[in-house]
Protein backbone atom coordinates (compact mmCIF):
# COMPACT_ATOMS: atom_id res chain seq x y z
CA UNK A 1 0.00 0.00 0.00
CA UNK A 2 1.26 3.65 -1.04
CA UNK A 3 0.95 6.12 1.73
CA UNK A 4 1.16 9.92 1.13
CA UNK A 5 0.80 11.97 4.02
CA UNK A 6 0.32 15.38 1.56
CA UNK A 7 -1.90 17.22 3.97
CA UNK A 8 0.23 16.85 7.06
CA UNK A 9 3.18 17.40 5.42
CA UNK A 10 3.03 20.60 3.15
CA UNK A 11 0.26 22.70 6.25
CA UNK A 12 1.04 24.27 9.60
CA UNK A 13 0.24 21.68 12.64
CA UNK A 14 -1.74 22.42 15.55
CA UNK A 15 1.34 21.92 18.50
CA UNK A 16 -0.57 20.82 20.82
CA UNK A 17 -0.52 16.99 20.54
CA UNK A 18 -3.03 15.86 23.60
CA UNK A 19 -6.56 15.01 22.81
CA UNK A 20 -9.03 17.60 24.68
CA UNK A 21 -11.62 20.02 23.27
CA UNK A 22 -9.65 23.67 22.57
CA UNK A 23 -8.88 26.88 19.87
CA UNK A 24 -6.54 25.95 17.54
CA UNK A 25 -4.82 28.78 15.72
CA UNK A 26 -2.37 28.91 12.87
CA UNK A 27 -3.05 25.50 12.00
CA UNK A 28 -4.90 23.39 9.69
CA UNK A 29 -5.00 20.21 11.57
CA UNK A 30 -4.50 18.51 14.62
CA UNK A 31 -3.07 15.20 14.87
CA UNK A 32 -5.76 12.73 16.97
CA UNK A 33 -5.91 9.10 17.18
CA UNK A 34 -9.58 7.55 16.38
CA UNK A 35 -10.89 5.82 19.64
CA UNK A 36 -11.15 2.31 19.21
CA UNK A 37 -14.27 0.52 18.82
CA UNK A 38 -15.00 -2.46 21.40
CA UNK A 39 -16.57 -4.95 19.07
CA UNK A 40 -16.45 -3.59 15.20
CA UNK A 41 -18.36 -5.45 12.76
CA UNK A 42 -18.31 -4.82 9.61
CA UNK A 43 -22.25 -4.58 8.13
CA UNK A 44 -20.74 -3.51 4.48
CA UNK A 45 -18.31 -2.56 1.95
CA UNK A 46 -18.09 -1.19 -1.45
CA UNK A 47 -16.33 -3.63 -3.11
CA UNK A 48 -15.93 -1.65 -6.17
CA UNK A 49 -14.36 1.42 -4.03
CA UNK A 50 -12.03 -1.34 -2.36
CA UNK A 51 -10.58 -2.49 -5.48
CA UNK A 52 -10.09 1.07 -7.09
CA UNK A 53 -8.27 2.00 -3.81
CA UNK A 54 -6.09 -1.39 -3.71
CA UNK A 55 -7.51 -2.47 -0.49
CA UNK A 56 -8.68 -5.73 -2.27
CA UNK A 57 -6.08 -7.55 -0.64
CA UNK A 58 -6.69 -7.11 2.54
CA UNK A 59 -8.20 -9.97 4.94
CA UNK A 60 -11.58 -9.22 6.48
CA UNK A 61 -10.23 -9.14 9.91
CA UNK A 62 -7.33 -6.70 8.64
CA UNK A 63 -9.85 -4.38 6.51
CA UNK A 64 -12.62 -4.05 9.76
CA UNK A 65 -9.93 -3.33 12.11
CA UNK A 66 -8.28 -0.59 9.71
CA UNK A 67 -11.95 0.56 9.01
CA UNK A 68 -13.15 0.77 12.20
CA UNK A 69 -10.07 3.09 13.81
CA UNK A 70 -8.70 0.05 15.70
CA UNK A 71 -5.55 -0.07 13.21
CA UNK A 72 -3.27 2.29 12.29
CA UNK A 73 -1.08 2.12 9.13
CA UNK A 74 2.36 2.28 9.51
CA UNK A 75 3.22 5.22 7.11
CA UNK A 76 0.14 7.31 8.51
CA UNK A 77 -0.53 9.58 10.73
CA UNK A 78 -4.42 10.44 11.72
CA UNK A 79 -5.57 14.01 11.53
CA UNK A 80 -8.85 16.32 12.59
CA UNK A 81 -9.00 19.23 10.16
CA UNK A 82 -9.49 22.49 11.29
CA UNK A 83 -12.47 24.82 9.56
CA UNK A 84 -14.69 27.16 10.69
CA UNK A 85 -18.35 28.06 9.16
CA UNK A 86 -21.57 29.50 8.55
CA UNK A 87 -24.38 27.87 9.90
CA UNK A 88 -27.64 29.19 8.86
CA UNK A 89 -26.17 32.41 8.19
CA UNK A 90 -24.27 33.73 11.09
CA UNK A 91 -20.57 33.04 11.77
CA UNK A 92 -19.76 30.73 14.47
CA UNK A 93 -16.16 30.80 14.89
CA UNK A 94 -14.24 27.33 14.81
CA UNK A 95 -16.01 24.04 14.07
CA UNK A 96 -13.43 21.59 12.83
CA UNK A 97 -13.87 17.68 12.30
CA UNK A 98 -15.34 17.29 15.69
CA UNK A 99 -16.46 13.47 14.59
CA UNK A 100 -13.92 12.53 11.31
CA UNK A 101 -10.04 11.49 11.64
CA UNK A 102 -8.52 11.14 8.26
CA UNK A 103 -6.64 7.56 8.95
CA UNK A 104 -4.78 7.56 5.60
CA UNK A 105 -3.96 9.06 2.03
CA UNK A 106 -3.74 6.06 -0.17
CA UNK A 107 -2.16 6.72 -3.66
CA UNK A 108 -3.12 4.15 -6.19
CA UNK A 109 -2.87 3.73 -10.05
CA UNK A 110 -2.00 7.71 -9.84
CA UNK A 111 -4.76 9.16 -7.65
CA UNK A 112 -4.54 10.22 -4.11
CA UNK A 113 -7.72 9.43 -1.95
CA UNK A 114 -7.90 10.68 1.59
CA UNK A 115 -9.95 8.14 3.99
CA UNK A 116 -11.85 9.45 6.71
CA UNK A 117 -13.72 7.61 9.51
CA UNK A 118 -16.99 9.37 10.83
CA UNK A 119 -17.64 8.99 14.04
CA UNK A 120 -14.50 6.93 15.62
CA UNK A 121 -14.38 9.11 18.51
CA UNK A 122 -13.82 12.70 19.70
CA UNK A 123 -11.41 15.58 18.88
CA UNK A 124 -9.93 18.14 19.58
CA UNK A 125 -13.07 20.02 17.92
CA UNK A 126 -15.17 18.01 19.32
CA UNK A 127 -16.74 21.13 21.69
CA UNK A 128 -19.79 19.88 23.18
CA UNK A 129 -20.46 16.72 21.66
CA UNK A 130 -18.90 13.01 22.03
CA UNK A 131 -17.26 12.57 18.50
CA UNK A 132 -19.61 9.40 17.82
CA UNK A 133 -22.16 8.22 15.05
CA UNK A 134 -24.88 6.07 15.37
CA UNK A 135 -26.32 3.19 12.87
CA UNK A 136 -29.31 5.20 11.19
CA UNK A 137 -27.24 8.50 10.32
CA UNK A 138 -24.77 6.24 8.86
CA UNK A 139 -26.63 4.19 6.74
CA UNK A 140 -28.04 7.24 5.40
CA UNK A 141 -24.38 8.75 4.49
CA UNK A 142 -23.45 5.56 3.45
CA UNK A 143 -26.41 5.11 0.98
CA UNK A 144 -26.70 8.50 -0.24
CA UNK A 145 -23.21 9.03 -0.91
CA UNK A 146 -22.92 6.13 -3.04
CA UNK A 147 -26.42 7.22 -4.78
CA UNK A 148 -25.94 10.47 -5.77
CA UNK A 149 -21.78 8.75 -7.26
CA UNK A 150 -23.99 6.86 -9.63
CA UNK A 151 -26.22 9.17 -10.40
CA UNK A 152 -23.36 11.19 -12.22
CA UNK A 153 -23.14 13.99 -9.26
CA UNK A 154 -20.09 15.17 -7.83
CA UNK A 155 -19.75 13.69 -4.04
CA UNK A 156 -17.55 11.60 -1.49
CA UNK A 157 -18.10 8.66 -1.80
CA UNK A 158 -18.09 6.00 1.05
CA UNK A 159 -16.22 2.74 1.60
CA UNK A 160 -17.61 0.93 4.08
CA UNK A 161 -20.22 0.95 6.84
CA UNK A 162 -19.31 -0.74 10.66
CA UNK A 163 -21.06 -0.99 13.91
CA UNK A 164 -18.70 -0.38 16.50
CA UNK A 165 -20.33 -2.06 19.43
CA UNK A 166 -20.44 1.33 21.24
CA UNK A 167 -24.21 1.99 22.16
CA UNK A 168 -24.66 6.12 21.53
CA UNK A 169 -26.88 8.04 23.12
CA UNK A 170 -29.16 10.29 21.06
CA UNK A 171 -32.27 12.40 21.69
CA UNK A 172 -33.92 12.18 18.18
CA UNK A 173 -35.98 14.96 18.67
CA UNK A 174 -34.48 17.48 21.01
CA UNK A 175 -37.44 16.55 22.20
CA UNK A 176 -36.30 15.19 26.04
CA UNK A 177 -36.37 11.93 24.53
CA UNK A 178 -32.93 10.79 25.00
CA UNK A 179 -32.37 6.08 24.26
CA UNK A 180 -29.65 4.48 23.25
CA UNK A 181 -29.10 4.03 20.06
CA UNK A 182 -25.98 1.43 18.04
CA UNK A 183 -22.87 3.48 17.62
CA UNK A 184 -21.36 3.48 13.93
CA UNK A 185 -18.40 4.21 11.57
CA UNK A 186 -18.92 5.33 7.75
CA UNK A 187 -15.06 5.62 6.02
CA UNK A 188 -15.56 8.43 3.68
CA UNK A 189 -13.41 8.73 0.82
CA UNK A 190 -12.73 12.29 -1.21
CA UNK A 191 -9.69 13.55 -3.41
CA UNK A 192 -9.98 16.62 -0.53
CA UNK A 193 -12.36 17.18 2.27
CA UNK A 194 -11.19 20.79 2.49
CA UNK A 195 -14.54 23.22 2.53
CA UNK A 196 -14.92 26.59 2.26
CA UNK A 197 -14.83 26.78 6.11
CA UNK A 198 -11.50 25.98 6.23
CA UNK A 199 -10.59 29.34 4.25
CA UNK A 200 -13.27 31.30 6.00
CA UNK A 201 -11.50 30.26 9.35
CA UNK A 202 -8.38 31.57 8.90
CA UNK A 203 -9.53 34.82 7.06
CA UNK A 204 -11.47 35.50 10.47
CA UNK A 205 -8.46 35.41 12.15
CA UNK A 206 -6.84 37.90 9.78
CA UNK A 207 -3.98 35.24 9.87
CA UNK A 208 -2.70 35.93 5.82
CA UNK A 209 0.21 33.80 6.26
CA UNK A 210 -1.78 29.79 6.93
CA UNK A 211 -4.41 31.04 4.36
CA UNK A 212 -2.37 31.62 1.62
CA UNK A 213 -0.38 28.45 2.44
CA UNK A 214 -4.06 26.65 2.12
CA UNK A 215 -4.65 28.30 -0.96
CA UNK A 216 -1.55 27.58 -2.87
CA UNK A 217 -1.93 23.86 -1.23
CA UNK A 218 -5.13 23.04 -2.59
CA UNK A 219 -4.21 24.88 -5.92
CA UNK A 220 -0.75 22.98 -6.24
CA UNK A 221 -2.73 19.78 -5.41
CA UNK A 222 -6.42 19.82 -6.45
CA UNK A 223 -6.58 22.76 -9.03
CA UNK A 224 -2.52 22.40 -10.43
CA UNK A 225 -4.11 23.06 -14.16
CA UNK A 226 -4.06 26.91 -12.92
CA UNK A 227 -0.73 26.98 -12.65
CA UNK A 228 1.62 28.92 -9.94
CA UNK A 229 0.33 30.62 -7.61
CA UNK A 230 0.11 34.35 -8.26
CA UNK A 231 -3.00 37.03 -8.08
CA UNK A 232 -4.45 35.87 -11.20
CA UNK A 233 -4.25 32.08 -10.17
CA UNK A 234 -6.01 33.52 -7.08
CA UNK A 235 -8.88 34.74 -9.05
CA UNK A 236 -9.02 31.77 -11.84
CA UNK A 237 -9.23 29.39 -8.52
CA UNK A 238 -12.35 31.49 -7.02
CA UNK A 239 -13.72 30.94 -10.69
CA UNK A 240 -13.19 27.80 -10.52
CA UNK A 241 -14.91 26.89 -7.51
CA UNK A 242 -17.83 28.87 -8.64
CA UNK A 243 -18.42 26.84 -11.44
CA UNK A 244 -17.42 23.37 -10.28
CA UNK A 245 -20.51 24.94 -7.26
CA UNK A 246 -22.77 25.43 -9.85
CA UNK A 247 -22.29 22.26 -11.58
CA UNK A 248 -23.12 20.86 -8.36
CA UNK A 249 -26.18 22.52 -7.48
CA UNK A 250 -28.12 21.67 -11.10
CA UNK A 251 -27.49 18.09 -10.41
CA UNK A 252 -29.26 18.40 -7.29
CA UNK A 253 -31.87 20.48 -9.04
CA UNK A 254 -32.22 17.81 -11.44
CA UNK A 255 -32.41 14.54 -9.08
CA UNK A 256 -34.69 16.47 -6.24
CA UNK A 257 -32.24 16.35 -3.64
CA UNK A 258 -32.01 18.68 -0.87
CA UNK A 259 -28.94 18.92 1.39
CA UNK A 260 -30.26 20.30 4.37
CA UNK A 261 -27.62 21.64 5.96
CA UNK A 262 -25.57 24.00 3.39
CA UNK A 263 -24.00 25.96 5.82
CA UNK A 264 -20.35 26.61 4.51
CA UNK A 265 -18.63 24.18 6.55
CA UNK A 266 -20.93 21.74 4.56
CA UNK A 267 -19.50 23.25 1.50
CA UNK A 268 -16.60 21.21 -0.37
CA UNK A 269 -13.89 23.20 -1.93
CA UNK A 270 -13.66 20.85 -5.21
CA UNK A 271 -17.59 21.15 -5.51
CA UNK A 272 -18.57 17.71 -3.82
CA UNK A 273 -22.04 16.64 -2.39
CA UNK A 274 -20.47 16.38 1.47
CA UNK A 275 -21.48 15.63 4.81
CA UNK A 276 -24.95 13.65 4.65
CA UNK A 277 -27.01 14.68 7.75
CA UNK A 278 -30.56 15.90 7.85
CA UNK A 279 -30.93 15.39 3.60
CA UNK A 280 -33.86 14.35 1.55
CA UNK A 281 -35.48 13.59 -1.47
CA UNK A 282 -38.51 15.74 -3.17
CA UNK A 283 -41.37 13.56 -3.56
CA UNK A 284 -43.96 16.20 -4.46
CA UNK A 285 -42.70 18.85 -6.54
CA UNK A 286 -42.75 21.54 -3.64
CA UNK A 287 -39.48 24.22 -3.98
CA UNK A 288 -40.28 25.00 -0.48
CA UNK A 289 -39.26 21.37 1.04
CA UNK A 290 -36.98 21.18 3.36
CA UNK A 291 -36.37 17.47 5.10
CA UNK A 292 -34.50 19.25 8.39
CA UNK A 293 -36.87 19.91 11.20
CA UNK A 294 -34.06 22.23 12.76
CA UNK A 295 -34.49 24.72 9.75
CA UNK A 296 -38.74 24.59 10.10
CA UNK A 297 -39.14 27.76 10.65
CA UNK A 298 -37.47 29.92 8.27
CA UNK A 299 -36.41 26.94 5.58
CA UNK A 300 -33.35 28.70 4.51
CA UNK A 301 -32.18 25.58 2.69
CA UNK A 302 -35.45 24.73 1.41
CA UNK A 303 -35.13 22.75 -2.38
CA UNK A 304 -35.95 26.13 -3.96
CA UNK A 305 -33.41 28.37 -2.16
CA UNK A 306 -30.00 25.97 -2.52
CA UNK A 307 -29.19 28.22 -5.44
CA UNK A 308 -28.77 31.54 -3.73
CA UNK A 309 -27.56 30.25 -0.72
CA UNK A 310 -24.50 28.48 -2.91
CA UNK A 311 -24.15 32.15 -4.19
CA UNK A 312 -24.18 33.47 -0.69
CA UNK A 313 -21.83 30.79 0.52
CA UNK A 314 -20.09 31.50 -2.11
CA UNK A 315 -19.84 35.86 -1.23
CA UNK A 316 -18.63 34.08 2.07
CA UNK A 317 -16.08 32.22 0.27
CA UNK A 318 -14.93 35.29 -1.80
CA UNK A 319 -14.39 37.60 1.44
CA UNK A 320 -12.15 34.81 2.66
CA UNK A 321 -10.24 34.71 -0.39
CA UNK A 322 -10.39 38.55 -0.61
CA UNK A 323 -6.91 39.13 1.46
CA UNK A 324 -4.87 37.04 -1.04
CA UNK A 325 -6.94 39.33 -4.40
CA UNK A 326 -7.84 42.68 -2.99
CA UNK A 327 -10.31 43.52 -6.26
CA UNK A 328 -13.56 43.75 -4.98
CA UNK A 329 -14.89 44.49 -8.74
CA UNK A 330 -13.52 41.07 -9.92
CA UNK A 331 -14.87 38.94 -7.46
CA UNK A 332 -18.03 40.64 -7.83
CA UNK A 333 -18.29 39.73 -11.40
CA UNK A 334 -17.27 36.11 -10.91
CA UNK A 335 -20.49 36.11 -8.56
CA UNK A 336 -22.74 37.90 -10.83
CA UNK A 337 -21.65 35.38 -13.86
CA UNK A 338 -22.58 32.45 -11.04
CA UNK A 339 -25.85 33.79 -11.15
CA UNK A 340 -26.86 34.38 -14.93
CA UNK A 341 -24.88 31.33 -15.86
CA UNK A 342 -26.95 29.26 -13.56
CA UNK A 343 -29.76 30.53 -14.73
CA UNK A 344 -29.29 29.87 -18.46
CA UNK A 345 -27.70 26.15 -17.66
CA UNK A 346 -30.76 25.55 -15.44
CA UNK A 347 -33.31 25.98 -18.25
CA UNK A 348 -30.98 23.57 -20.42
CA UNK A 349 -30.72 20.83 -17.96
CA UNK A 350 -35.10 21.24 -16.74
CA UNK A 351 -34.91 21.33 -21.33
CA UNK A 352 -33.09 17.99 -20.98
CA UNK A 353 -35.28 16.78 -18.20
CA UNK A 354 -38.57 17.25 -20.83
CA UNK A 355 -36.29 15.39 -23.48
CA UNK A 356 -35.51 18.61 -25.20
CA UNK A 357 -31.69 18.80 -26.39
CA UNK A 358 -31.47 21.91 -28.00
CA UNK A 359 -33.33 25.08 -26.29
CA UNK A 360 -35.64 27.76 -28.34
CA UNK A 361 -37.00 30.85 -27.28
CA UNK A 362 -40.22 30.27 -25.70
CA UNK A 363 -38.70 27.42 -23.44
CA UNK A 364 -38.30 28.65 -20.22
CA UNK A 365 -42.01 29.41 -20.04
CA UNK A 366 -42.98 26.29 -20.86
CA UNK A 367 -40.62 25.35 -18.17
CA UNK A 368 -42.02 27.56 -15.35
CA UNK A 369 -45.30 26.78 -16.33
CA UNK A 370 -44.59 23.17 -16.08
CA UNK A 371 -42.97 23.89 -12.52
CA UNK A 372 -46.45 25.97 -11.49
CA UNK A 373 -48.35 22.86 -12.39
CA UNK A 374 -46.21 20.43 -11.00
CA UNK A 375 -46.26 22.19 -7.74
CA UNK A 376 -49.79 22.53 -7.49
CA UNK A 377 -51.24 19.35 -8.36
CA UNK A 378 -48.40 17.87 -6.27
CA UNK A 379 -46.89 15.28 -8.53
CA UNK A 380 -44.31 13.14 -7.41
CA UNK A 381 -40.96 14.35 -9.26
CA UNK A 382 -39.18 11.12 -10.04
CA UNK A 383 -42.15 9.02 -11.24
CA UNK A 384 -43.38 12.72 -13.64
CA UNK A 385 -40.31 13.35 -15.11
CA UNK A 386 -39.24 9.49 -15.56
CA UNK A 387 -42.59 8.76 -16.81
CA UNK A 388 -42.27 11.15 -19.43
CA UNK A 389 -40.64 8.41 -21.48
CA UNK A 390 -44.44 7.10 -22.00
CA UNK A 391 -46.21 10.23 -23.49
CA UNK A 392 -47.87 9.78 -26.40
CA UNK A 393 -48.72 12.88 -28.40
CA UNK A 394 -51.86 11.36 -29.85
CA UNK A 395 -52.86 10.41 -26.44
CA UNK A 396 -52.90 13.18 -24.13
CA UNK A 397 -55.62 12.08 -22.05
CA UNK A 398 -54.36 8.98 -20.98
CA UNK A 399 -51.23 10.59 -20.17
CA UNK A 400 -53.12 13.12 -17.64
CA UNK A 401 -54.24 9.74 -15.92
CA UNK A 402 -50.55 8.85 -15.44
CA UNK A 403 -50.06 12.31 -13.69
CA UNK A 404 -52.76 11.69 -11.44
CA UNK A 405 -51.57 8.57 -10.76
CA UNK A 406 -48.71 10.09 -9.73
CA UNK A 407 -49.98 12.87 -7.33
CA UNK A 408 -50.30 12.98 -4.06
CA UNK A 409 -53.54 15.36 -3.90
CA UNK A 410 -57.15 13.44 -3.71
CA UNK A 411 -58.05 12.17 -6.95
CA UNK A 412 -61.08 14.44 -6.95
CA UNK A 413 -59.36 17.52 -5.77
CA UNK A 414 -56.20 16.60 -9.10
CA UNK A 415 -59.43 17.13 -11.09
CA UNK A 416 -58.99 21.26 -10.90
CA UNK A 417 -55.91 20.89 -12.74
CA UNK A 418 -56.92 18.82 -15.69
CA UNK A 419 -57.52 21.27 -18.10
CA UNK A 420 -53.99 23.40 -17.25
CA UNK A 421 -52.12 19.84 -17.22
CA UNK A 422 -54.27 19.32 -20.58
CA UNK A 423 -52.73 22.77 -21.90
CA UNK A 424 -49.09 22.02 -21.06
CA UNK A 425 -49.42 18.52 -22.77
CA UNK A 426 -50.92 19.93 -26.41
CA UNK A 427 -48.22 22.82 -26.13
CA UNK A 428 -45.68 20.11 -24.98
CA UNK A 429 -46.52 17.88 -28.05
CA UNK A 430 -46.55 20.99 -30.32
CA UNK A 431 -42.61 21.39 -28.34
CA UNK A 432 -41.32 18.07 -29.58
CA UNK A 433 -42.90 17.47 -32.81
CA UNK A 434 -39.63 17.73 -34.55
CA UNK A 435 -37.51 15.69 -32.42
CA UNK A 436 -37.32 12.13 -33.05
CA UNK A 437 -39.52 10.12 -30.51
CA UNK A 438 -36.85 7.35 -29.66
CA UNK A 439 -33.87 10.51 -29.08
CA UNK A 440 -36.61 11.92 -26.80
CA UNK A 441 -36.72 9.18 -24.72
CA UNK A 442 -33.12 8.33 -24.32
CA UNK A 443 -32.38 11.76 -23.12
CA UNK A 444 -35.26 11.79 -20.31
CA UNK A 445 -34.04 8.14 -19.34
CA UNK A 446 -30.45 9.54 -19.14
CA UNK A 447 -31.31 12.56 -17.76
CA UNK A 448 -34.30 11.25 -14.88
CA UNK A 449 -33.31 8.19 -12.72
CA UNK A 450 -35.83 5.88 -12.45
CA UNK A 451 -34.61 4.90 -8.98
CA UNK A 452 -33.62 7.36 -5.98
CA UNK A 453 -32.91 7.07 -2.51
CA UNK A 454 -36.87 7.95 -1.02
CA UNK A 455 -36.82 9.29 2.34
CA UNK A 456 -38.80 6.20 3.59
CA UNK A 457 -36.77 3.85 1.72
CA UNK A 458 -33.51 4.94 3.68
CA UNK A 459 -36.15 4.50 6.81
CA UNK A 460 -36.68 0.83 5.70
CA UNK A 461 -33.01 -0.03 5.73
CA UNK A 462 -32.71 1.32 8.82
CA UNK A 463 -35.42 -0.05 10.97
CA UNK A 464 -34.24 -3.54 9.62
CA UNK A 465 -30.69 -3.09 10.13
CA UNK A 466 -31.61 -1.64 14.14
CA UNK A 467 -32.54 -5.81 14.22
CA UNK A 468 -29.31 -7.02 12.36
CA UNK A 469 -30.98 -7.46 9.14
CA UNK A 470 -29.21 -5.93 6.21
CA UNK A 471 -31.61 -7.23 3.31
CA UNK A 472 -33.06 -4.17 2.80
CA UNK A 473 -29.21 -2.02 3.02
CA UNK A 474 -27.77 -4.30 0.85
CA UNK A 475 -30.86 -4.51 -1.72
CA UNK A 476 -30.81 -0.60 -1.74
CA UNK A 477 -26.94 -0.14 -2.43
CA UNK A 478 -27.23 -2.32 -5.78
CA UNK A 479 -30.76 -0.55 -7.03
CA UNK A 480 -28.84 2.59 -6.89
CA UNK A 481 -25.66 1.30 -8.49
CA UNK A 482 -28.09 1.75 -11.77
CA UNK A 483 -30.17 4.38 -10.95
CA UNK A 484 -30.96 5.19 -14.73
CA UNK A 485 -31.77 1.44 -15.61
CA UNK A 486 -35.35 -0.08 -15.82
CA UNK A 487 -34.41 -3.10 -13.45
CA UNK A 488 -38.04 -4.69 -13.78
CA UNK A 489 -37.77 -6.94 -11.00
CA UNK A 490 -37.17 -3.48 -8.38
CA UNK A 491 -40.13 -1.29 -9.59
CA UNK A 492 -41.83 -1.80 -6.14
CA UNK A 493 -39.22 1.04 -5.76
CA UNK A 494 -40.66 3.03 -8.63
CA UNK A 495 -43.77 3.80 -6.57
CA UNK A 496 -45.32 7.26 -4.73
CA UNK A 497 -44.64 7.43 -1.25
CA UNK A 498 -46.89 4.75 0.64
CA UNK A 499 -49.05 6.31 3.15
CA UNK A 500 -47.78 5.00 6.36
CA UNK A 501 -44.79 7.06 5.76
CA UNK A 502 -46.24 10.48 5.30
CA UNK A 503 -45.96 12.38 8.59
CA UNK A 504 -42.92 9.97 10.01
CA UNK A 505 -40.21 10.52 11.97
CA UNK A 506 -36.94 9.74 9.55
CA UNK A 507 -39.31 9.76 6.28
CA UNK A 508 -40.23 13.54 5.99
CA UNK A 509 -38.99 14.81 9.17
CA UNK A 510 -35.20 14.88 9.91
CA UNK A 511 -33.12 16.48 12.66
CA UNK A 512 -29.80 17.42 12.91
CA UNK A 513 -29.47 14.72 15.56
CA UNK A 514 -26.78 12.19 14.43
P1 LIG B 1 -22.61 18.96 10.55
O1 LIG B 1 -23.54 20.10 10.31
O2 LIG B 1 -23.24 17.66 10.90
O3 LIG B 1 -21.68 18.79 9.39
O4 LIG B 1 -21.71 19.31 11.85
C1 LIG B 1 -21.34 20.60 12.23
C2 LIG B 1 -20.18 20.56 13.19
O5 LIG B 1 -20.50 19.83 14.37
C3 LIG B 1 -18.90 19.94 12.64
O6 LIG B 1 -17.82 20.62 13.18
C4 LIG B 1 -18.98 18.53 13.19
O7 LIG B 1 -17.72 17.92 13.28
C5 LIG B 1 -19.59 18.76 14.57
N1 LIG B 1 -20.30 17.58 15.08
C6 LIG B 1 -21.48 17.08 14.66
N2 LIG B 1 -21.82 15.99 15.36
C7 LIG B 1 -20.84 15.78 16.26
C8 LIG B 1 -20.58 14.81 17.28
N3 LIG B 1 -21.45 13.82 17.55
N4 LIG B 1 -19.44 14.92 17.99
C9 LIG B 1 -18.56 15.92 17.76
N5 LIG B 1 -18.73 16.85 16.82
C10 LIG B 1 -19.85 16.79 16.08
MG1 LIG C 1 -20.25 19.22 8.57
Amino acid sequence: MNISNTFTASLPKDKTKENYTRQVHNACYSFVLPTPAPNPKLIHINKKLQEQLGLENLAEKEITEFLSGNTILNDSNPFAMCYGGHQFGHWAGQLGDGRAINIAEINHNKLKTAIQLKGSGPTPYSRGADGYAVLRSSIREYLCSEAMYHLGIPTTRALSLSLSGKPIVRDVLYNGNPAEEPGAIVARTAESFVRFGSFELLAARQDKETLKKLVDFTIKEHYSELGEPSKETYIAFFQSVVSKTKIMIIHWQRVGFVHGVMNTDNMSILGLTIDYGPYGWLEEFNPSWTPNTTDSQHKRYRFGNQYPIALWNLTQLANALYPLIEEVDILKDILRGFKSNFNRDYIVMMLQKVGISVPQNEDGRLIEKLQQLLEKSQVDMTLFFRNLNLFETENIEKHIKKIKDDSYLDPKDFEANKLEWEAWLKEYAIRIESIENEKRIELINNTNPKYVLRNYMAQLAIKAAEKEDYSVLNELFEILKKPYDEQPEHGKWFAKRPKWADDKVGCSMLSCSS
